[in-house]
């Protein structure tokens, strides 16, 4: 049960903030294993409406689910040589099972292109048994001790897309898709607006041809890279013998794609929507949309407003005006001994979007009071109608969400002629994203991060560029190959 405490502010330490929201809203636990945390029922339910609306995006675009093991042998993770450079540091590595020492060590999966891979080879024979279109949901483990809940957990349950395809030009309108897929459910779901991109060489992952990226800003103007789609090229083809018979006959390797995305989004959706009096839920991902409180004085008072309440919840919910399937998400907050105010509070700091208050005087109105989470606006709203206009108001909440954040990125963006000395400054002090130009030498992206800890979210798609290309490096001052947006980032 949350206390009456106030949080942290957000403007005091936002760091401080963050653990005691997502503490105190209940959304994470620390766990007795040092590193892993324990996603509480009320973070689980957003990350399961997560899952699903992705789940249907993939279904869409006509991916498969399946399964594949926690263990991988140890020997597959060194087929691909920068892909075992990438993960080796961070692996959990299994050598003793049923009281015996292993022949070949087991790694507990950080991410399993070595072994679907190897799966996809066996599978395939000629070009008619491509592409081959699969995605897990699945936890995976990389060791790290820095916890912070949801955002570096060494456990965390994330969904794989693995693909492979019979040519460069196919396998590379695949990771652009998802990219796009990934875009959609994040602006369109959570809310947050994302740029999307190329990552730098640096920063691509280990083992992939070229890496895109979603990346968000935070409230305190970090960078959150929210998730991302890989063209692998051929490297785990001709690690793994992914090979297949062309229409000509001859034996080609086949071309692969993966994407991923993580419970860290709850993290971000944290971070994108939280104020100082807890979470706020975009609608569409809501486990409650809706929570009504009746108030009453009295046990006669008690009975006629928790009848009324229980009718409105149940007129919301057999509305099908979103469809059959998309009903209301309706909570009714019947608990004794506890003040309305304590309610709100409490809801406050869980994120229901919507919240209907309904005492004795709107119940002879016929109607409910109805406070919004995000703007914390309140009006009345008569019974008649009610469901069509609650469905309307939790869209126009996710609309102005949307857009409350997307205003918030753009105030603290930077774009036009920055020095280096300003650029460190600005890092120094209140952040941002900064749009400037890159020389395309690695050098460069090293000393910016040693110097101010910012580094290369991406080389932006056309859509997000400056209308005028920046014509010098930031770091170096040498002819610019490519725009690119610095920033911190978690
Ligand atoms: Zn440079």
């Amino acid at each position: 049960m949350a206390d009456d405490k106030k949080l942290t502010t957000r403007a005091e330490d936002f760091s401080a903030w963050y653990n005691e929201l997502v503490l105190r809203s209940e959304l994470a636990d620390y766990s007795p294993v040092k590193g892993s945390m324990v996603i509480r029922p009320n973070g689980y339910g957003i990350w399961e409406r997560m899952q699903r609306a992705l789940d249907d995006m993939f279904k869409e675009t006509g991916h498969q689910n399946a399964y594949f093991p926690l263990f991988i042998p140890e020997s597959f993770l060194k087929k691909e040589a920068q892909h075992v450079e990438g993960f080796a540091p961070e692996c959990a590595v299994v050598t003793h099972g049923g009281g015996k020492e292993l022949e070949e060590p087991l790694v507990v999966r950080p991410t399993s292109e070595t072994i679907i891979y190897h799966m996809f080879a066996k599978w395939t024979q000629s070009y008619r048994d491509l592409p081959i279109l699969i995605n897990q949901w699945a936890n995976v483990v990389r060791w790290e001790m820095r916890t912070r809940l949801f955002l570096r957990t060494l456990e965390f349950l994330w969904q794989e897309g693995h693909t492979a395809h019979a040519t460069h030009d196919e396998a590379e309108e695949e990771a652009v898709r998802m990219l796009n897929v990934y875009r959609r459910f994040m602006e369109g779901w959570m809310a947050m607006p994302v740029i999307t991109g190329l990552k730098s060489e640096s920063e691509k992952f280990a083992g992939a041809l070229r890496t895109y990226s979603c990346e968000a800003m935070m409230q305190d103007n970090k960078a959150l890279q929210a998730g991302t789609s890989h063209n692998l090229g051929q490297n785990f083809a001709k690690a793994f013998e992914l090979q297949f018979q062309d229409e000509k006959g001859e034996m080609a390797f086949a071309w692969n794609t993966s994407w991923g995305v993580s419970t860290r989004m709850v993290g971000g959706l944290v971070m994108t929507h939280g104020d100082d009096n807890g979470l706020r839920t975009p609608p569409r991902l809501a486990p409650i949309e809706i929570v009504i409180v009746p108030i009453w004085k009295n046990d006669d008072e008690k009975a006629r407003l928790t009848a009324a309440a229980l009718k409105v919840k149940d007129e919301l919910t057999s509305w099908t005006g979103r469809g059959a399937t998309d009903r209301l998400r309706v909570h009714v907050d019947l608990r004794d001994g506890m003040r309305s105010g304590a309610k709100y509070y409490e809801w406050e700091l869980r994120g229901v979007p919507l919240r209907f208050e309904l005492g004795p005087k709107d119940l002879d109105k016929q109607a409910v009071f109805a406070a919004r989470r995000d703007t914390r606006e309140k009006q009345s709203l008569p019974m008649d109608g009610l469901p069509a206009a609650a469905a309307a108001l939790l869209e126009r909440i996710q609309q102005d969400m949307f857009e409350a954040a997307r205003a918030r990125r753009e105030a603290n963006s930077v774009r036009g002629e920055i020095s280096y000395a300003q650029f460190r400054e600005l890092m120094e002090g209140k952040g941002g994203f900064v749009y400037a130009g890159w020389c395309g030498d690695a050098a460069c992206e090293a000393k910016v991060k040693e110097d101010t800890k910012a580094t290369i979210r991406v080389m932006p798609d056309p859509e997000f560029r400056s209308p005028v290309a920046p014509a010098t490096c930031l770091c170096c001052g040498k002819p610019s190959m490519a725009e690119a947006i610095w920033a911190r980032a978690y």
